[in-house]
């Protein structure tokens, strides 16, 4: 079994030939999720992510696949999609064995699963934070320092968050509605919003110009400075707002954004969770790819004893 990067993931034995996650168009590739850097037509992918690519492309082409349904691509038999916990309908691959991760979440989320350990002999894992200082806190507890600010700053008036416009900024939303809020979003995250609903994922949100105190979700973009649409409204209104990414657990964007506050809800694995997802699996070898992969290898041999070496796109 050969895996190269090249246009995506390229797994391939003899006249066996599949692609995880694509850079291009391709009948014979596996998308992971639907977030812009991964999302592309004709491919297979989960209905969820079908249903997102439609949205987000203009056009709803691609296959469907189910959690947990084998399907043979490209002449491998053995091919199963499994949740990965980074947002609504991410997967992860499994192809004879190999387990490739895409973006991944064992945390998981209120509005996706979460990535479960698998034995193999390959895995392929995403190394967002893959260096060791990338170490996030425990969600639960990110949660509880969101829901704390936000009840106190809704005394004071509008409360804006402002996230990722699909999978942060839904989770954010069912945080909201755990407080009893329905809060305002702009229509680029409502119609996103809208596929969660079709797939039956509670959550509660209102489109629409909101009349004297409100919460909202909107996009980063609204963030910054000067704040605008829903958050330069808050802001008339003496409002609160704040930035959620993974990121603010190492870095401050008070300079570029017009925040008040910044909480790191990731919607990936953090350092410890990588180094104990490698362990579970207990695979032969490791291949890193995405961000801080070389470190990430380097950590795998040494404290796990496991061959890891990058695979370079
Ligand atoms: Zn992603």
């Amino acid at each position: 079994m050969d895996i190269e990067f090249d246009r995506g993931i390229k797994v391939s034995e003899g006249e066996k030939k599949l692609l995880l996650d694509p850079s291009h168009q391709s009948d014979i590739g596996i998308v992971t999720h639907g977030h812009l850097d991964h999302l592309v037509k004709d491919a297979y992918m989960t209905p969820h992510t079908l249903d997102i690519l439609g949205v987000r492309l203009g056009e709803r082409r691609g296959k469907a696949v189910p959690y947990k349904k084998k399907i043979d691509v490209g002449g491998f038999e053995d091919i199963t999609l499994v949740p990965a916990g980074h947002v609504f309908g991410s997967a992860m691959i499994k192809v004879d064995g190999i387990l490739y991760t895409g973006d991944f979440n064992t945390a998981g989320g209120k509005t996706c699963g979460k990535a479960e350990p698998y034995n193999c002999e390959t895995l392929i894992i995403e190394t967002t934070y893959g260096k060791r200082k990338y170490r996030l806190p425990k969600k639960e507890s990110i949660e509880h320092d969101i829901k704390v600010w936000t009840e106190m700053q809704m005394e004071e008036g509008p409360v804006v968050f402002g996230a990722y416009e699909f999978g942060k900024a839904q989770e954010m939303i069912a945080i909201l509605n755990s407080l009893g809020e329905v809060p305002h979003v702009p229509e680029k995250i409502g119609r996103i919003c809208d596929i969660y609903k079709q797939h039956g994922v509670d959550i509660d949100y209102k489109m629409g110009v909101p009349e004297g105190d409100f919460t909202a979700v909107v996009t980063p973009a609204e963030l910054k400075k000067p704040a605008s649409g829903l958050a330069g409204l808050a802001r008339k209104q003496n409002g609160s707002l704040a930035y959620l990414s993974g990121w603010c657990a190492f870095y401050p964007f008070f300079r570029t954004k017009d925040i008040d506050a910044q909480f790191p809800l990731s919607d990936h694995s953090g350092f410890d969770e990588l180094m104990g997802f490698v362990e579970r699996c207990d695979p032969e070898q490791v291949l890193a790819v995405h961000g801080s992969a070389q470190e990430f290898c380097s950590a795998v041999e040494t404290e796990l004893g496991i061959d890891a070496r990058p695979l370079k796109n």
